[in-house]
């Protein structure tokens, strides 16, 4: 399959398993919330092509990558603003980017960076950060292997921004 479709899969995939599954796991597993940093987004460099690591088999791109004392950090950049805490599920997003940049580089990034337009956070890359993210795409293997799907979740919202909405017959409206 294309990168770049495999990616946006992934993308969809991790928004319908979010709402259970980070409810499931996610402070109790270690989960970080994020601290609000300051950063300069001047020596952010754009990502040319899609990290992919076969052995998860897992790509994606972040939006940027910083470069720090012999350290990559991905940096995720959003465009609608956040309240208190970054969403889990770009957490997620931010730690399959930790995960690929890792792989990729042979440096373990300590951390992520998430950007909405309001507040900029830095997301610890913990071992049980990381075993979520494995958990989760156990998961999302295991889901795919089965062959009735049903909708996961009761998120209007959701349905109503999904790509596979014409062709489901499951939206909500
Ligand atoms: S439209 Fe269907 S596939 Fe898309 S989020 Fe809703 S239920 Fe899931």
């Amino acid at each position: 399959m294309p990168p770049l479709i495999l990616f946006a899969a992934l993308l969809l995939a991790l928004a319908l398993f979010l709402l259970w599954y980070a409810q499931r796991r996610q402070r109790e597993a270690g989960i970080p919330g994020g601290r609000i940093i300051y950063t300069d987004t001047s020596g952010w460099k754009p990502v040319e092509k899609p990290l992919y690591d076969a052995a998860a088999g897992l790509t994606g791109r972040p939006d940027y990558l910083v470069q720090k004392g012999g350290l990559v950090i991905p940096v995720e950049v959003k465009s609608s603003r956040v309240a208190a805490a970054p969403y889990d599920g770009h957490i997620y997003q931010l730690a399959a980017y930790c995960y690929l940049v890792e792989r990729e580089f042979g440096v373990r990034p300590p951390y992520g960076i998430l950007h909405y337009p309001n507040r900029t956070f830095s997301i610890d890359y913990t071992a049980e950060l990381e075993n979520a993210l494995l958990d989760l795409l156990e998961e999302m293997r295991r889901q795919e292997r089965r062959k009735e799907v049903h909708r996961s979740h009761d998120n209007t919202l959701l349905c109503r921004g999904c790509g596979y909405r014409a062709d489901c017959g499951e939206a909500l409206r």
